[in-house]
């Protein structure tokens, strides 16, 4: 793709179109960014790409802005069917996201992992598993680092890791990793992708441009996840918590155990993995698989998985206040997610649940509720619509997450177990889950501080 004097839209200036649009004008485009934005709101990000010559739009999309270019490359967060897209491609324009324009200057091999839910998981220690097996392993994408920032950096031997969402796969044209792992697919976001096999379809995306040289990695106790072995050219290699694989990784008596056309060994025992959580052994036998297929020796991918902490708003331990445990589970935006953390504790559970509902059902909540929590805590703006769903259990209506642990903190008993894991997004009352996570744990080493000075 040559870009020397082409004209250049980058629409949506999140961090990867910050870095896409540096990237572009670093290759010679002529570049506009476009953001509905205030220059206000973006003053962060402004000054950096007006010292570069790059033009800026904000406060919205000029029709114009659009019509004249020849590459768009559109941000994540803003919706394909968008009706300036729609028409910039019937002038016939080229509109890709910033994986795809990665994708077409990266060098090296891309390892892609995608799913509902355990992304950043995975991809984290996809990376660690890689690095020890002493590949030169960049990992980012949809977390850290966007795609496009490592292309000055990447060499024909790295292994590009890539955490992608489905968002960022409705955009891609030639995007073909070596290996795409599928991790589970439960509804999320159908607020923007509308229906269950809009959604899926995104995630097959993956696929898309591989061959039988490439590798699918999916996830066999996942039904709709398995379903899309049927839609890959890649070779198949699976990880099952529950059962026998014909080829890639699971659990025999106790052992992670990975197996291909040629060879069987054992990489480690599952009770070595550090993370809590069924959910995580998940994670950990993708992430195996890949070190695994890459030719990483098992050894090493045991000692990379035995060092591997929670990543931060996963599950995260945070203290241990009078007896009684607190978690950190901000990332627990769906309901799937919420249901893995209640799994992850047999019972005497507080839970707060709530904040931006995403069109979500919380009935298939309540036998987990019934046989492991204690008592709801509901925070946010889906507080009314989470306590018309949920049932047979105590519920409190906080309100804020502040209230929430204050009424936990006063009630739980040692043992208990109190988990922000809200099944939702977190924009009605904080800027991110990670905002609503670092207040969770402040709020939580407050209440640790009170008990010391109480002399409790
Ligand atoms: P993602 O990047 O896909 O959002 P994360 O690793 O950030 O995934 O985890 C998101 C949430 O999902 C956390 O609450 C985490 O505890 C939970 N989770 C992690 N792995 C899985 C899994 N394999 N299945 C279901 N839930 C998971």
């Amino acid at each position: 793709m040559n870009l020397k004097d082409k004209r250049v839209l980058v629409v949506g200036l999140g961090k990867s179109g910050v870095a896409s649009a540096l990237f572009l004008k670093s290759r010679g485009a002529r570049v506009t960014v476009s953001d509905a934005k205030s220059t206000e709101d973006l003053s962060d990000q402004i000054p950096s790409l007006l010292d570069q010559g790059i033009a800026v739009e904000t406060g919205g999309h000029g029709e114009r802005t659009f019509r004249e270019q020849d590459l768009i490359v559109v941000s994540p967060g803003v919706p394909v069917d968008a009706p300036l897209l729609v028409q910039a491609r019937a002038l016939g324009g080229l509109v890709i996201g910033e994986i795809e324009l990665a994708a077409r200057f990266l060098r090296g091999r891309i390892v892609a992992i995608t799913g509902s839910n355990g992304k950043t998981t995975t991809t984290s220690l996809t990376g660690e598993i890689l690095t020890a097996g002493g590949f030169s392993a960049l990992v980012g994408g949809n977390i850290g680092t966007p795609a496009i920032s490592f292309v000055e950096r990447a060499t024909p031997d790295s292994v590009i890791v890539l955490e992608v969402s489905s968002f960022q796969l409705e955009t891609i044209d030639t995007f073909c990793p070596k290996v795409a792992v599928v991790l589970n697919v439960t509804p999320d976001h159908l607020d923007r992708h509308r229906t269950v096999e809009a959604y899926v379809d995104a995630k097959a995306r993956i696929f898309e441009n591989q061959s039988g040289e490439d590798f699918a990695v999916l996830n066999a106790d996942d039904p709709a996840c398995a379903a899309m072995a049927a839609r890959t050219r890649a070779k198949v290699f699976w990880f099952s918590r529950q059962k026998v694989v014909q080829q890639g990784a699971w659990v025999r008596g106790g052992n992670i155990v990975f197996r291909d056309a040629k060879q069987q060994y054992e990489v480690m025992l599952a009770s070595e993995i550090p993370l809590k959580g069924a959910h995580n052994v998940e994670n950990v036998l993708a992430a195996v698989c890949v070190g695994s297929l890459m030719g990483c020796a098992p050894e090493k991918i045991r000692q990379a998985v035995r060092d591997f902490m929670a990543v931060e708003h996963r599950l995260e331990y945070v203290a241990t206040v009078r007896g009684v445990d607190y978690y950190n589970d901000s990332k627990a935006t769906n309901v799937d997610a919420t249901i893995k953390a209640l799994e992850s504790f047999p019972s005497n559970i507080h839970l707060i649940l709530g904040g931006k509902d995403k069109g979500s059902d919380y009935s298939v909540l309540n036998a987990l509720l019934r046989e492991r929590v204690k008592c709801v805590y509901t925070i946010g703006a889906a507080a009314g619509k989470i306590e018309s769903q949920i049932r047979r259990v105590e519920v409190v209506h906080a309100e804020t997450l502040e209230n929430a642990l204050r009424r936990a903190n006063a009630v739980a008993e040692p043992g208990d177990v109190v988990l922000l894991a809200p099944a939702c997004a977190s924009f009605d009352q904080f800027r991110s889950y990670e905002h609503r996570g670092q207040v969770f744990k402040e709020i939580v080493r407050g209440l640790a501080g009170e008990g010391e000075g109480a002399g409790r």
